[in-house]
């Protein structure tokens, strides 16, 4: 896990934070990815014994694994978590766990202004 400096935006209004970033080798990723799979078809595996539902629920198990295990696949880092403060009412940031992709905007506790966050260099 790595800590990497931020800076949150609201037009050019500016403050500084932190966010701890997860990265995944392709081993890793693998590994996800393949867990996703396994839990996701077992789960559609089960589904095929409840009657009538299972009609809809196989074919829809199949299509959400699918696109699950893809994800985890594709997500190479995750943000575990993240702070700072709103350059606008001071009040304490908080960024919750998500795929790390920068610039991203998420809305401020405090004053529900949508804030720009982008990484430093
Ligand atoms: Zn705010």
């Amino acid at each position: 896990m790595t800590t990497k400096n931020i800076t949150l935006q609201v037009n050019d209004q500016r403050a500084q934070g932190s966010v701890d970033i997860q990265e995944f080798s392709e081993k890793m990723r693998f590994k996800r990815g393949m867990l996703a799979l396994a839990l996701g078809l077992t789960l559609t595996a089960a589904s095929v014994f409840i009657p009538v539902l299972h009609f809809f629920l196989v074919p829809l198990g199949l299509i959400i694994t699918a696109s699950i295990s893809i994800s985890r696949f594709k997500t190479a880092a995750l943000i575990i978590s993240g702070e700072g403060s709103c350059p606008i009412c001071n009040a304490r940031f908080r960024i919750m766990k998500r795929k790390s992709a920068f610039p991203f905007s998420d809305i401020c506790e405090g004053c529900s202004r949508s804030v720009v966050i982008e990484i430093l260099p």
